[in-house]
C-alpha cells in the first residue's frame, strides 16, 4: 500500500526514541490501506480523515486515566528546538533528516529498497545532544513529542508498565505523527540478565520489543529504538554521538551566549581549547555560570534590601567577560570520564553501523 512506515527517531547512551507516524489502529488501518493517492503533506499521515470522527489527540484505548497521566507528564507540545540549536553533529543531523524528515515529506519516494531505516539509535556519553536532536526532529517534522524516561517506565507505574507502554503507543498514534523519545533506556537494558533485574523492568522491555516488532510487521509506522544487546541489533542504523570536538565546542559556546552581551576580551577559541573532554551539557554549565558571575560580583556583600533596590540595569550592565569564564572553568569540571568514553566507543565498535 502507499502508506509505508516512514520516520525514525532515536537516542541512547541511556536512551531510545520512537517515531509513531500514523493513526493506524483497528478499522483505521484498513481504511488507510485503501487510500491511494496519499498526499505528501505530513498531516495526511494521520489517517483518520475519512469520516472525521476521530480528532487528533483523541485517545480511544482501554486506559483513559493512564492516557491522561501520560498526556500531562510526557507530552511536550512544542519542544521548539531547531537544527541550528544543535551544535556540530553534522552527520547525525544528515542521517536523521534522511531517515525521519524526508520520508515524512515524500513517502512515495521512500518505498521498497528506499524504505526508511527502521530505527536510528543514537548512543554516546550523556549530555552530548541526543535529546536535543530528538526534539529537533520533532520540531522540524511538526510531530507530537513524547518525552519519556526509562525510570518512569520502570518504576513510577510499577506493575502497570506494560499497560503504560501500550498506552503510550496508542496515545502517540492518536496524536500521530508523533515522536516518542525514551531516555536512559540502558537503565532498562543494562540490568538484563543480572540477578537483581526487576520483573517489571523485564516486562517493560518485552513490551517495547513487541512494539518494535509491530513496527516491522504492520503499517502502523512506528519505530522504537532500544539500546543494547539483542534489541540493539534490531535497529538498522546506529550512530555514535561523541563529545564535541574543538569546532563544535566553539559553536556550542556561541549558541549558549546568544542571549547575553559578551565582552570583547572573551576568547572563545581559548575557552574551547581548554574544555577538551567537556560535554555539550558541561559547556552549557560553563557558559551559564560565567554569565551569572557579573551579577554575583555586583551583589556580593550587599544586604537583601540593597539588592532588591538596585536598579536592574546596574546588575545587567556588564557584559560577560573573560574573567567570568576563568572563574566558571575552575568550578565546572568535565562530567564524562575516560572510562565512560571507552565504554561507549566499545559499544560503537561492536554495534555501530554508520
Ligand atoms: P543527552 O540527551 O545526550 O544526554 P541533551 O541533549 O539532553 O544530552 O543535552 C543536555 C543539554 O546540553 C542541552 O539542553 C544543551 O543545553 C546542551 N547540549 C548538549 N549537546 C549539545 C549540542 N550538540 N548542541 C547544543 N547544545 C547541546
Amino acid at each position: 500500500g502507499p502508506t509505508r512506515p516512514t520516520a525514525r527517531g532515536a537516542k541512547a547512551g541511556g536512551a531510545a526514541a520512537s517515531r509513531v507516524n500514523s493513526g493506524a489502529r483497528g478499522a483505521t488501518a484498513a481504511k488507510k490501506g485503501t487510500a491511494s493517492g496519499k498526499s505528501s503533506k505530513s498531516d495526511s499521515v494521520n489517517g483518520d480523515g475519512d469520516d472525521g470522527k476521530t480528532k487528533k489527540g483523541q485517545y480511544e484505548g482501554p486506559d483513559p486515566d493512564l492516557a491522561e497521566m501520560l498526556e500531562r507528564d510526557v507530552l511536550e507540545t512544542t519542544p521548539g528546538v531547531r537544527w541550528d540549536d544543535v551544535a556540530g553533529l553534522t552527520e547525525a543531523k544528515r542521517l536523521l533528516e534522511e531517515a525521519v524528515v524526508l520520508p515524512l515529506w515524500m513517502p512515495e519516494y521512500f518505498q521498497g529498497i528506499r524504505r526508511p531505516w527502521k530505527g536510528i539509535l543514537m548512543f554516546g556519553p550523556p549530555g552530548t545532544g541526543k535529546t536535543l536532536l530528538a526534539k529537533a526532529v520533532a520540531t522540524e517534522c511538526g510531530t507530537t513529542f513524547f518525552n519519556v524516561s526509562s525510570a518512569t517506565l520502570a518504576s513510577k507505574w510499577r506493575g502497570e508498565s506494560e499497560r503504560m507502554v501500550r498506552c503510550l503507543f496508542d496515545l502517540a498514534r492518536a496524536y500521530a505523527p508523533s515522536t516518542i523519545f525514551i531516555d536512559e533506556i540502558d537503565s532498562l537494558c543494562n540490568a538484563r540478565g543480572a540477578s537483581g533485574e526487576h520483573e517489571s523492568s523485564r516486562r517493560v522491555k518485552s513490551e517495547l520489543l513487541v512494539q518494535v516488532d509491530g513496527v516491522n510487521n504492520s503499517s502502523t509506522n512506528e519505530d522504537v529504538c532500544i539500546t543494547h544487546d539483542r534489541s540493539m541489533r534490531r535497529l538498522e542504523k546506529r550512530i555514535y554521538i561523541p563529545l564535541p570536538n574543538f569546532e563544535s565546542r566553539k559553536e556550542l559556546i556561541r549558541i549558549n551566549l546568544k542571549t547575553v552581551e559578551v565582552a570583547a576580551d572573551v576568547n572563545i577559541d581559548d575557552v574551547a581549547r581548554r574544555t577538551e573532554g567537556y560535554s555539550g551539557d558541561d559547556l552549557t554549565n560553563v557558559c551559564r555560570d560565567a554569565s551569572l558571575n557579573g551579577m554575583r560580583r555586583k551583589i556580593a556583600g550587599k544586604t537583601r534590601d540593597e539588592i532588591k533596590n538596585m536598579p536592574k540595569d546596574e546588575i545587567s550592565k556588564d557584559p560577560v567577560a573573560m574573567c567570568d569564564f576563568e572563574e566558571a572553568l575552575k568550578k565546572v569540571q568535565r562530567s564524562v570520564s575516560q572510562a565512560d568514553i571507552e565504554r561507549h566507543e566499545k559499544w560503537f565498535n561492536e554495534f555501530g553501523s554508520a
